[in-house]
């Protein structure tokens, strides 16, 4: 048990900080969650929610004193739609954020720092083909990540290493590929591919149409992470010894195509997809999980199709409630 530590999560209105804000209350933690807007779907489970944007460094020192451990979600961030366009946007703005939290987390006394990296990091000229080798960690160097999120996701993997070595402050730092689940943003352009084709879907199906807009052939491949996975393997890495970055995925890869085949398969609603230019990333990619399962002992275990259930039917009720507006 752990009930006496004070956490901080950045980026607890955002889908991530939302559940691991409650995943941490039920854990016994004492929680303070920071944003620039509160979570648009539910009720924080944070002890003390406060609105700062932490670019600047006033309000980092602020959302970091009293805290012993701090974890890292804020960031502007959204889908392929988002990152390919607003690269200038993203990467001053993430370099802020992400040096100020870091810098005020050191100068009030934080032990403990988790970092959220993404798969983005992984050079494009990895990624090249659908039927890809799934990435290693440390197939990130010669760096060349295909947008500006992704080197400014590396530099802020850096600038931890640097904060451990130089400061003894334990970072801990995960690259993300591709979480998914409800609560999530599903709408407004900074949605992720399985929220964006279940939105497809559903409207489609609530409206009696039978056509989706697919960007690209929709050959181009991924691999999915359902959120309460996640959830469990932030905690697992930030309670571990081991300071790398790992990845944190599902290693099973499928075609954005066969992901909006699954869709429909639970909606019920069969649709033709139409497939139109559109921003694609990079042709391919997949997680290797080896050093993942060495260091945690463990790899996420819910499948795409349970997530995708329970995910469909949330968005599947959004946009019933839109409809109704
Ligand atoms: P999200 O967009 O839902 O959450 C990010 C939150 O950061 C948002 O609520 C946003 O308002 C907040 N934020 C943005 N600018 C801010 C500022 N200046 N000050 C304070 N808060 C600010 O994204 P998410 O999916 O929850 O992602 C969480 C973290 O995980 C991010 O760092 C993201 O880059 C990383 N990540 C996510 C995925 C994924 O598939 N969801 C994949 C790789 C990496």
């Amino acid at each position: 048990m752990t009930p006496n530590k004070k956490v901080l999560v950045t980026g607890a209105g955002g889908f991530i900080g939302f559940h691991f804000s409650r995943f941490l209350k039920e854990k016994g933690y004492w929680v303070r969650g920071v944003d620039i807007k509160v979570p648009e779907f539910g009720q924080t489970s944070a002890d003390e929610f406060e609105l700062l944007d932490l670019r600047r460094w006033d309000n980092c020192l602020q959302a970091t004193r009293g805290i012993d451990e701090v974890y890292a979600f804020a960031a502007d961030m959204g889908g392929m739609g988002y990152i390919s366009k607003y690269h200038a946007d993203i990467i001053r703005n993430n370099s802020l954020i992400n040096t100020h939290t870091l810098e005020a987390a050191r100068t009030n006394g934080v032990s403990r720092y988790f970092y959220t990296s993404s798969a983005c990091v992984y050079p494009e000229y990895k990624q090249l083909v659908t039927q890809v080798t799934p990435l290693k960690e440390e197939d990130a160097f010669p760096a060349q990540p295909q947008d500006a999120y992704g080197w400014e996701k590396l530099f802020t993997e850096i600038l931890c290493k640097y904060y451990r070595e130089q400061y003894g402050m334990e970072t801990r730092v995960v690259r993300f590929h591709n979480i998914f689940g409800p609560q999530g943003t599903w709408d407004g352009g900074r949605e992720k591919a399985p929220a964006a084709l279940s939105r497809k879907i559903a409207y489609a199906k609530l409206t009696g149409s039978r056509q989706i807009e697919i960007w690209g052939d929709g050959e181009q491949t991924r691999s999915f992470c359902y959120i309460d996975d996640c959830v469990q393997g932030i905690y697992k890495l930030m309670r571990s010894d081991h300071y790398e970055p790992l990845n944190l995925g599902q290693d099973r890869m499928v075609t954005i195509n066969e992901l909006a085949d699954i869709i429909m398969k639970i909606a019920d609603w069969h649709v033709e997809k139409v497939h139109v230019p559109g921003p694609q990333g990079v042709r391919g990619r997949n997680s290797d999980n080896t050093q993942l399962k060495k260091v945690l002992g463990w790899e996420p275990e819910i499948s795409l199709e349970k997530g995708l259930e329970t995910t469909y039917a949330w968005i599947e009720d959004q946009v019933r409630q839109k409809l109704a507006q």
